[in-house]
């Protein structure tokens, strides 16, 4: 077939009938040489954005709904330009970078990082060079068999329990997203308990979790069919953490079973959104024991922190658990996209998400009881990606020591800003810092020192909240930093998430001065309401405090 790619090949054997009705190739998509070529383009071009992305404000700025749709053509072009990929990456510098938020600026603090890394993006170039599809072992057995060694590899790296590895008797998976993992995990409770209890109990089911578990679990349930009314959200508050507690999650639990519910799934959290709160997985895995309610940890961003091993007391009790979670894209410099899913029951995903009638993919070469996985039964696309490719070039080039040295910097330089904002009486930091997330924020302008008064009424609140957002608008306004907020308890606080791989003690230094000028701007707006006294307090308070590491 090499033919479909030489353009300018003539026909081997023009009087094959192939070849006669077979019209010729402007130009060779796939092209060793042309690869060659637009690869090196296509690499300078990133490292040119790597070392200057310091340079760009890291939110856009000057942009509005429509601005890139205005500048590009209604409709693709016909044919294409001269050294057309020399053209579009032109487009891309002109048009797009100044339209994107840099994710990987060493000022993102936003959100939580999509920690990268060099092979994290190269791993990505590797499988889409190779571009298979590996939906069943005979598909591309090295993919499925690469897959099941790394994701071995990397729950022994965060010490999960053995009994959610292969070696165990469990095993992993890799998704794109939390949500696939959380959808594909209740769907398998769900149809196990359906086999129980019966189909026509399916309106009966109960999920749990607290209100501070990610929107995307929500999203899972609803796609699997929970009543909406059977989403049970717990409340959380300040003393515990934000954590759920296993009291509050007996109540829920025991008021459903007196109801005539069923207790289905519960999604606990390790590093919660919000604050990074860790659910305690022993005592709520205790508080369901013995009810066949499927324990879900969903670990997105903290699960990482597990190879290090002062951290991995907040996996504790994760023995009891059915699933696990984490996104080695977010802190274990996989670039996007990677979400490892380990189960204790693979014949549970199997039994919910396989089908009989796919004989077509079957290959009449593998034996049906040579235990292969066939990973298209682990999820819900029948199309996978190669991202143990990626994954196994990160853990085997950095190895263990590597990404551990990546987290403790980041929970390092973190530390270090908490202390600062702790040390400045203007602010304060609602919850302890965990991992590598420092929320904080400005104290009521009548807590502010000198003042006796302490906010008590809704007023206070709601003014309070108000005046920390504005300074997260300031903040990221100045383009020399970008924070992302969270409202917990009623309290709007300021997240500063470290974890980008660029980032250095100086970027948040930086992003701690920008925050203490924007502060002491707004403060010096509020206070021109108040006495001149008060106003002094405040505005004197205005020096930077360095960060020392
Ligand atoms: N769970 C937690 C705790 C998260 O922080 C996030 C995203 O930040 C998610 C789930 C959603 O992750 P994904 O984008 O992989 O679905």
């Amino acid at each position: 077939m090499a033919i479909l790619n030489r353009a300018d090949a003539a026909p081997e054997n023009a009087s094959s009938p192939v070849a006669a009705a077979t019209p010729l190739l402007g130009r060779p998509p796939l092209d060793a040489d042309e690869f060659r070529r637009q690869g090196r383009q296509v690499v300078d071009f990133i490292a040119d954005y790597y070392a200057r992305i310091d340079d760009y404000p890291v939110r856009p700025d000057d942009v509005a709904p429509g601005f890139l749709t205005g500048k590009l053509p209604e409709t693709a072009p016909s044919t294409a330009e001269p050294d057309e990929l020399t053209a579009a990456l032109r487009d891309v510098r002109e048009l797009i970078l100044p339209g994107i938020t840099h994710w990987q600026s060493p000022r993102h603090f936003a959100h939580f990082s999509a920690t990268a890394s060099n092979v994290g993006a190269l791993g990505e170039a590797l499988a889409a060079g190779l571009n298979i599809n590996p939906f069943t072992w005979a598909a591309s057995p090295a993919a499925t068999e690469l897959e099941v060694v790394v994701t071995d590899w990397l729950g022994k790296a965060l010490h999960l329990p053995e009994k959610l590895l292969f070696a165990g008797g469990g095993g992993g998976t890799l998704l794109g997203t939390s949500c696939e993992a959380m959808l594909c995990t209740i769907v398998a409770a769900r149809d196990r308990k359906l086999a129980e209890i019966g189909e026509e109990r399916m309106g009966d089911l109960v999920v749990y979790c607290s209100d501070q578990t990610h929107f995307s679990f929500q999203k899972a349930a609803r796609i699997a069919g929970i009543r909406r009314g059977n989403y049970r959200e717990i409340p959380t508050c300040r003393e515990s953490g934000f954590a759920l507690t296993a009291k509050a999650l007996q109540a829920a639990v025991s008021a459903d079973e007196a109801a005539g519910r069923v207790p289905l799934f519960l999604c606990a959290t390790v590093g919660t959104t919000p604050t990074s709160a860790v659910d305690p997985l022993r005592e709520l895995c205790a508080a369901v024991e013995g009810r066949d309610v499927w324990v879900h940890v969903d670990a997105a961003y903290a699960g990482a922190a597990c190879v290090c091993p002062e951290f991995r007391h907040n996996i504790a009790g994760a023995e009891a658990v059915d699933s696990f979670s984490t996104n080695p894209h977010k802190w274990l410099l996989a670039n996007m996209d990677c979400c490892a899913l380990w189960v204790r029951q693979p014949t549970a995903l199997v039994a919910a998400l396989g089908t009989e009638s796919d004989v077509i993919l079957k290959d009449a070469a593998v034996r049906s009881d040579t235990g292969v996985v066939d990973y298209k039964d682990w999820q819900v696309a029948l199309s996978r990606r190669f991202r143990a490719l990626k994954l196994w070039l990160v853990l085997r080039c950095h190895g263990i020591d590597g990404l551990r040295a990546v987290v403790r910097s980041h929970v390092c330089m973190a530390a270090a800003l908490e202390r600062v904002v702790r040390a400045d009486a203007r602010f304060e930091v609602p919850v302890p810092r965990q991992f590598a997330l420092v929320c904080f924020r400005l104290r009521a302008a009548a807590a502010l020192p000198g003042e006796d008064k302490l906010p008590c009424g809704d007023d206070d609140v709601t003014t309070n909240n108000e005046l920390n957002r504005r300074l997260l608008e300031a903040v990221n306004a100045t383009g020399r930093a970008y924070m992302s907020s969270a409202v917990v308890g009623g309290m709007y606080v300021l997240r500063c998430a470290v974890g980008n791989s660029l980032t250095e003690e100086r970027h948040v230094q930086e992003a701690w001065n920008v925050v203490q000028e924007q502060a002491a701007a707004i403060l010096a707006t509020a206070a021109t309401t108040r006495t001149a006294e008060e106003h002094a307090v405040a505005t004197t308070m205005a020096y930077p405090i360095p960060i020392y590491l």
